[in-house]
């Protein structure tokens, strides 16, 4: 019995319950999911039929709760340069964790933020976690996963320090966590090509962040090469990161028991992607 749980992020058109359904179909033990349109603010409250399906399907397929890793709105920015804005996006974020509240789920991963260069990097990490403590003030029972980016524009959160300024300020140590994306990591300069290169980049991240945060990870190769700060995902073994740094992942108890999540771009080759995946694993 393997200790990696990989998956896919898959569609929940027509309903939250049909990314269940998705991964099925894919052959996951893991997978991710929008619990709303993730290009509109304002959603239609999830209704107790949908929730008592979502849950019940959930059950029947054998994955756990801690295996989904339900992903936020993209228009969503907790540290907006405008209050107004920064305002919108909180109210919406809270929104995003009670759906996961309602399905059972114990974790929400999300983007960091933009400073939109109308603010520093500083105060734009300190707005973050100032929305991420008024969230948790506020909900129970779900960590708030931060993403590592790629730094495309004024992304933050892709050094790693970004990350450990956000959660050194949030108080409740116990509801947050973080998401490794491998395309964002390799784009944002980290290398984890070669065994040495990837053990470089994993004690640098156990030593600034800690891999007691790592609650999930988008497996993903990259169209872009190292440090581009451009974010152009790739299946697995056909980008510039190649295959062998999944080996080494596929390896690595410290990804173990946590959900493993392709955001690869030829989603009919998925099924292939998890075998090959796994076949990676020296037992
Ligand atoms: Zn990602
Ligand atoms: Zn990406």
């Amino acid at each position: 019995m393997s200790n990696k749980f990989v998956g896919a992020h898959t569609s929940a058109a027509g309903g939250v319950f049909n990314a269940i359904k998705n991964a099925e179909g894919i052959g996951a033990q893991a997978f991710a999911l929008f619990t709303k349109n993730q290009r509109q603010w304002k959603a239609k409250p999830l209704d107790s039929e949908i929730i008592d399906t979502f849950k019940r399907m959930l059950d029947d397929s054998g994955i756990l709760p801690k295996h989904v890793l339900p992903h936020d709105s993209y228009l969503i920015n907790l540290g907006h340069p405008e209050m107004e804005k920064r305002q919108k996006s909180y109210d919406a974020f809270v929104d995003e964790v009670e759906r996961c509240m309602l399905l059972g789920l114990d974790r929400l991963n999300f983007h960091p933020g933009s400073h939109l260069k109308k603010i520093s990097e500083h105060d734009c990490l300190d707005a973050i976690a100032e929305n991420m403590n008024r969230t948790l003030d506020v909900t129970e029972g779900v960590s708030l996963v931060i993403e590592n980016t790629a730094g495309q524009g004024s992304n933050l959160g892709w050094r790693f320090e970004h990350l450990a300024h956000i959660i050194d300020k949030v108080e409740d140590k116990s509801r947050v966590g973080v998401c490794i994306d491998t395309c964002h990591m390799f784009t944002a300069g980290y290398d984890i090509r070669t065994k040495e290169a990837y053990d470089v980049t994993m004690t640098e991240f156990e030593n600034i962040v800690g891999f007691q945060y790592l609650k999930g990870m988008h497996l993903n190769d990259s169209k872009p090469d190292l440090g581009s700060h451009v974010d152009r995902h790739q299946s697995i073994g056909k980008g510039k990161i190649g295959l062998e740094a999944f080996r080494y992942i596929m390896n690595d108890p410290r990804m173990d028991d946590i959900p493993l999540i392709l955001e690869t771009i030829d989603e009919t080759i998925w099924p292939e992607e998890i075998k090959l995946l796994h076949s990676l694993e020296e037992v």
